[in-house]
C-alpha cells in the first residue's frame, strides 16, 4: 500500500496497518518541512515526477492499493493520484476529513480563492492572522496595507512575504488559551484560513468565536473521483481489511 501522507491521517493509517500483516504500508510526503513526521513503518520523501513517475513508482513498487490521505488542499497531489490510478489500474482510495462548519456564534465569511481572500480583507488597514501555510502567501503581497501575523511549520520564503509582518513558525496542535492570548497580543482583526478542518489547528476558531473576531474562510477545492472515500482512519481501516485478498474495485465513482 501507498500511503499519499502528509498529515496525522496518513500517518495513523499506515501505524494501524502495519499492526496487520496482511499489510505493508510505504508512507510518502512531498518534502515540504524542514524535519516532517515520518512513522516508524517504510516511508519516503520527495515527489514523484507528476503523473507518469507516480506511475512508474505504483508498477515498479508492486503497488496494490493506493491511498491519497493527503490535505483537503493538496490539489495537484489528489489529481495526479487520481491520474495514476487510472493508468495503472491500481486502486484508489481516499481519506478526507471533514471540514469545519460556522455555529451561530461565528463569524464567517467565504472566499473560493486566496486572491479573494486577500481583497475581502478590504481596503482600510488591518491586522490579519494568516493560517494557511508558508508556501502560497504571494496574494497577500498585492495587499501591502495591511499588518500580517503569519504562522507556518516552517518559515516562509522572504520573497513571498507582504512587506509588513510578523512570522511565527509552530506545528499545531495549538490550545485555544494559547490561541486567545495571540489574537489578543497581536491584536487581530480579522484572521484568514483554509477550511481545512480537523482537531490540530482548530483552536483558532475558538478563540476566534470567543473574542468575536472575523474569519476570511477559504472554501475546499473540488474533489477528485477514487473508488471509495472516507471521512476517518478506521472507516478506511475496516475497508481495507474487509477488502483484503478481494479483487479491489478501481472504477471511481466517489
Ligand atoms: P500539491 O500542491 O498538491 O502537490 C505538489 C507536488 O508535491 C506534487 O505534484 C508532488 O510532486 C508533491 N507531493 C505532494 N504531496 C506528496 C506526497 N504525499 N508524497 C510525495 N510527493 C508529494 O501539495 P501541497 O499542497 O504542496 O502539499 C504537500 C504535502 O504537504 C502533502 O503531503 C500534503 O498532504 C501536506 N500538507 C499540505 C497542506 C496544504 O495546505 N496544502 C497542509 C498540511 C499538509 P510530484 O508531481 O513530483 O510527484
Amino acid at each position: 500500500m501507498l500511503i499519499l501522507g502528509g498529515t496525522g491521517e496518513g500517518r495513523a493509517l499506515g501505524d494501524a496497518i502495519t499492526d496487520d500483516p496482511r499489510f505493508k504500508a510505504i508512507y510518502s510526503v512531498a518534502g515540504r518541512t524542514k524535519a516532517p513526521l515520518l512513522p516508524d513503518h517504510e516511508s519516503r520523501v520527495g515527489g514523484f515526477g507528476g503523473v507518469d513517475g507516480l506511475a512508474s513508482y505504483l508498477m515498479a513498487n508492486s503497488i496494490d492499493i493506493l491511498v491519497d490521505a493527503t490535505h483537503p488542499f493538496a490539489t495537484i497531489m489528489s489529481a495526479n493520484a487520481s491520474q495514476a490510478a487510472e493508468m495503472t489500474h491500481v486502486p484508489l482510495i481516499a481519506i478526507t476529513r471533514p471540514g469545519w462548519a460556522a455555529g451561530p456564534d461565528d463569524r464567517w465569511s467565504e472566499a473560493a480563492t486566496l486572491e479573494a481572500a486577500a481583497k475581502a480583507i478590504g481596503v482600510a488597514p488591518a491586522r490579519v492572522f494568516l493560517t494557511i501555510g508558508k508556501n502560497d502567501l504571494t496574494a497577500f503581497r498585492a495587499m501591502p496595507q495591511h499588518h500580517y501575523v503569519i504562522r507556518s511549520v516552517d518559515p516562509p520564503d522572504v520573497k513571498d512575504l507582504p512587506p509588513d509582518h510578523v512570522v511565527i513558525a509552530a506545528r499545531g496542535p495549538f490550545s485555544v488559551a494559547d490561541d486567545v492570548a495571540l489574537l489578543k497580543r497581536h491584536r487581530i482583526d480579522v484572521i484568514v484560513s483554509r477550511n481545512s478542518g480537523g482537531r490540530a489547528t482548530e483552536s483558532k476558531l475558538i478563540a476566534a468565536r470567543a473574542l468575536g473576531v472575523p474569519i476570511i474562510m477559504v472554501v475546499r477545492p473540488p474533489l477528485v473521483r477514487v473508488a471509495a472515500r472516507f471521512t476517518t482512519v478506521s472507516e478506511a481501516l475496516d475497508w481495507l481489511r474487509a477488502h483484503h485478498g478481494a479483487s479491489l474495485p478501481t472504477e471511481r465513482g466517489v
